[in-house]
């Protein structure tokens, strides 16, 4: 994410890191680690993987997740992301979900940000996103004009 260089089996794509403020790297509430991708941060940096552990990473719901900080454009981001250039400070360490993000031609968060700026009419512009994620579910409901698909979702989670 964030990368200068793109990377993946994918013959095309339509999208251009280098001209994007890293969405990826920011709208998400987290980016996951694993045992190797801790170690592969430990080594770039030189300590431990318990030290890298508690360095830079903190406990999401049960999950390993890299640590966030403010940032000048989105309300979050990864804390290894250059906030002016809108690159990886790790890139030769990052995760594996960030090495095969977002594994398609396309990047839904480069075509909304191409697509604002043409209606805004300003190149300048970013959009602000934030996406989370909550569990719906689907039932059919028995109305007296016939059966209907309903979502029901939590209240609170709203
Ligand atoms: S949001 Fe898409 S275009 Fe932007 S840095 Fe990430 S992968 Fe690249
Ligand atoms: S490790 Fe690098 S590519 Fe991955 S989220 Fe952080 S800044 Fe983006």
């Amino acid at each position: 994410m964030a990368e200068k260089v793109i990377k993946d089996d994918q013959p095309r794509v339509y999208f251009d890191c280098n001209k994007c403020p890293a969405f990826c790297c920011s709208v998400y509430e987290r980016v996951g680690v694993n045992k190797r991708d801790i170690n592969r941060l430990a080594k770039h940096f030189g300590v431990s993987p318990e030290e890298a552990t508690q360095r830079y990473t903190a406990d999401y719901e049960g999950e390993r997740v890299l640590k966030k900080v403010k940032d000048v454009i989105f309300e979050k981001t990864c804390e290894f992301l250059d906030q002016k250039t809108r690159g990886c400070t790790v890139y030769h360490a990052r995760p594996t979900v960030c090495r095969s993000y977002p594994n398609r031609s396309r990047c839904a968060y480069y075509d909304l940000m191409r697509f604002e700026r043409i209606q805004q009419g300003d190149e300048s512009v970013v959009p602000q996103i934030k996406i989370t994620f909550h569990e719906v579910e689907e039932e059919t409901a028995d109305y007296a004009d016939g059966p209907e698909r309903v979502y029901e979702w939590d209240e609170k989670e709203r």
